[in-house]
């Protein structure tokens, strides 16, 4: 966290994408010199927009939807509505040569697939919710387990492959808990057969079926923002990358960037990185210690790379995108911008389709040449009989490494290792999605940004805690509603994290708890003994007592329990038979208050399952 107490004279910002051009923007606002250093020659980072020939393209079709005021005002206050446009949302997934929609409409897959095949997909669903593989360790076990291995086969598997580039049977079960949650075959049949989800409901938000867009992409947001920056005075240089940050204990001096081939040093009293955390580490000068170092370089990073290809048809299919399911091709997803945007496309006789393929730095598919990609995507678009390879007359090839940052087994680690080392330089704030190892939306690194610059002027941000634990939300309540606000909203719009699943865990870990299973047998015993004891002693009170009459009313007993009489040798057949009755009473008992709690603990799961239901597809 950074603290100021006096008006900053200049920032530095690495990164020239949402997050750094939203920082430059609102220190501009408020009159402070800002320079922001972006390595590559286009502005907008993974938001950016590509030109080719006049065909613009994005880095996987970006959608603009958030839940946080000042987000959503910036947006508006910055694109006028002409240039700002609302788009409706349809993206289906493609299957077989067949169209699906996502999530499940029942008619549509049973005509899809076939009577035979939606027989299969049904048995196979009753026979996993009989007979679960357990333990549901890894993904394809959770989906399976839900869904019927079959229906995993056909809509999970290989497109889940295709992103992560593991087997499902490898992925921890934690994605699919995040993604799927509550999503069964009956839930999502439920909400097929529902026409119009309740207003505010969770499944509005996830299912989001409209979002704004700028007319010519993403980029035109950010070129746009760039503008209002420079004309208030911000610097803004292109070309720059980062090679050096000097810090000495305390505080970061300044930066080092190689602009086109020439050194520059730049200094500031202020310093925010959206660059990816494993490099910013690698280049401190002097180098942090080396478990810091070992830190940031477990941080992966999963890759994109999109093919686009110019096609000579006006019309192909409706969707803004679609999912490709089909294991015989390796493209993942099939763009077309045209229904983005009619302005994406410089003539409206032709389309443009951005097939994207997901991949690590240096395997097969990123090493291949651009001609040799165009030449994939051409085939593939054939195989899935989209268009004629004929039809296809351009193409053109967009690399980008760390698109996604790879949330394993150790990243919570070594992120917690790294943010308590920066505490020793507050002027450095690191922030958005790379910069702080987030699978973020643009408005997460947004509004990380906005507050960074709040921090700069004196505020005191756990940037690191936005949309992140669910404490620090409610511990904010009372210290900053209106921050509590902005971070709650974000929350709903973001990719579920694990630290999500945790408290799911946590919270159904609590249900347990309260309402964990009654022993039967112990709980048994226990009456049976109580009581049996109980009868017992009564009885030998009273025959120790003695008298003319001894005990004519618990006598009566005799009625239930045959041979039992007020005598020593009755308060054991007592016994044995209250033993007998607490003991089936006892277990009975048990039995349905077991079976009571089940359900109910299985109704609060479902619901605390269905509060955070997802889009499985979305995001990826
Ligand atoms: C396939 C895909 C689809 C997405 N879809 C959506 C969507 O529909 N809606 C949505 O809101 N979000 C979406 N996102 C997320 C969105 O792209 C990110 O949230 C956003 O771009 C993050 O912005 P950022 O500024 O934090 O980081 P980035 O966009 O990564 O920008 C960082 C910038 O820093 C620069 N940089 C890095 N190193 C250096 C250096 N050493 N020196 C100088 N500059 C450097 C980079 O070149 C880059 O321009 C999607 C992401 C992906 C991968």
């Amino acid at each position: 966290m950074a603290k100021a107490s006096h008006i900053p004279s200049r920032v530095v910002i690495i990164g020239g994408g949402p997050a750094g051009l939203t920082a430059a923007y609102q220190l501009s606002k408020k009159s402070v010199d800002s320079l922001v250093l972006e390595k590559d020659y286009i502005l907008g980072g993974i938001s950016r927009t590509e030109n080719y020939k006049g065909y613009h393209f994005d880095i996987g079709g970006h959608r603009f939807f958030t839940k946080v005021k000042v987000v959503k005002d910036m947006w508006h206050e910055v694109l006028p509505e002409g240039d700002f446009i609302k788009r409706r949302r349809l993206s289906r997934i493609f299957y077989n040569k067949k169209f699906f929609y996502y999530p499940l409409r029942p008619f549509n897959a049973l005509f899809g697939l076939g009577l035979w095949s939606s027989f299969v997909i049904l048995c196979s669903y009753i026979y996993a919710h009989w007979f679960p593989s357990l333990p549901e360790d890894n993904f394809e076990r959770w989906v399976s387990n839900r869904f019927g291995k079959r229906l995993y086969n056909t809509f999970f598997k290989t497109y889940t492959e295709k992103v992560w580039g593991i087997p499902g049977d490898q992925i921890s079960a934690e994605w699919a808990a995040q993604r799927i949650k509550g999503l069964s075959l009956l839930v999502a049949l439920k909400n097929a057969l529902m026409t119009q989800p309740a207003q505010g409901s969770s499944v509005v938000t996830t299912l989001i079926d409209s979002f704004y867009y700028p007319k010519r992409g993403p980029g035109m947001m950010w070129d746009a923002v760039a503008g209002r920056v420079t004309t208030m005075g911000g610097e803004i240089t292109l070309g720059a990358e980062v090679e050096k940050i000097r810090w000495t204990s305390g505080k970061v001096q300044a930066v080092e960037a190689h602009v086109n081939g020439n050194p520059e040093t730049h200094e500031g009293d202020h310093f925010i990185s959206t660059m990816p955390i494993r490099e910013l580490i690698a280049k401190l000068d002097p180098p942090p210690p080396s478990e810091i170092q070992a830190a940031a370089k477990s941080l992966q990073y999963r890759d994109f790379l999109t093919v686009a290809l110019i096609l000579t048809r006006k019309d192909l299919f409706p969707d803004n995108w679609v999912y490709i399911h089909d294991p015989e091709v390796l493209v993942g997803r099939i763009q077309n911008f045209k229904n983005w945007s009619p302005d994406m496309v410089p003539d409206n006789d032709y389309t443009c389709l951005g097939l994207e393929y997901f991949c690590f730095e240096g395997d097969g598919l990123w090493s291949m040449s651009d001609q040799e990609l165009i030449e994939l995507g051409k085939k593939e678009i054939e195989i899935l009989g989209f268009a004629e390879r004929s039809e296809i007359v351009d193409g053109h090839v967009v690399r980008m490494p760390k698109a996604y940052p790879v949330y394993d087994n150790q990243y919570q680690k070594a992120l917690a290792t790294i943010k308590q080392f920066l505490i020793q330089v507050p002027n450095l704030q690191l922030v958005g999605r790379n910069g702080m190892h987030r699978y973020n939306n643009q408005d997460h690194s947004m509004l990380t940004a906005m507050l960074a610059v709040e921090n700069i002027f004196g505020a005191q941000h756990d940037l690191w805690a936005v949309n992140a634990e669910q404490e620090y939300h409610e511990e904010m309540t009372d210290r900053d509603a209106q921050l509590s606000e902005k971070i709650a909203a974000l929350a709903s719009t973001q990719p579920l994290v694990p630290s999500q699943l945790e408290s799911f865990s946590r919270a159904e870990a609590g249900i347990l708890r309260t309402f964990s299973r009654m022993d039967k047998l112990g709980f048994a015993t226990a009456i049976g003994s109580v009581s049996g004891m109980a009868i017992f002693l009564m009885t030998m009170w009273l025959v120790i007592q003695g008298g003319d009459l001894v005990g004519p009313h618990l006598q009566l007993l005799n009625q239930f329990f045959l041979g039992y009489t007020v005598t020593i040798q009755g308060a054991f057949v007592g016994m044995a038979y209250s033993f007998s009755w607490g003991f089936l009473w006892g277990w009975i008992f048990a039995y349905f208050r077991n079976f009571f709690m089940g359900l109910v603990v299985y109704r609060l799961k479902k619901r605390i399952e269905m509060i955070s239901f997802n889009d499985f597809l979305d995001h990826y």
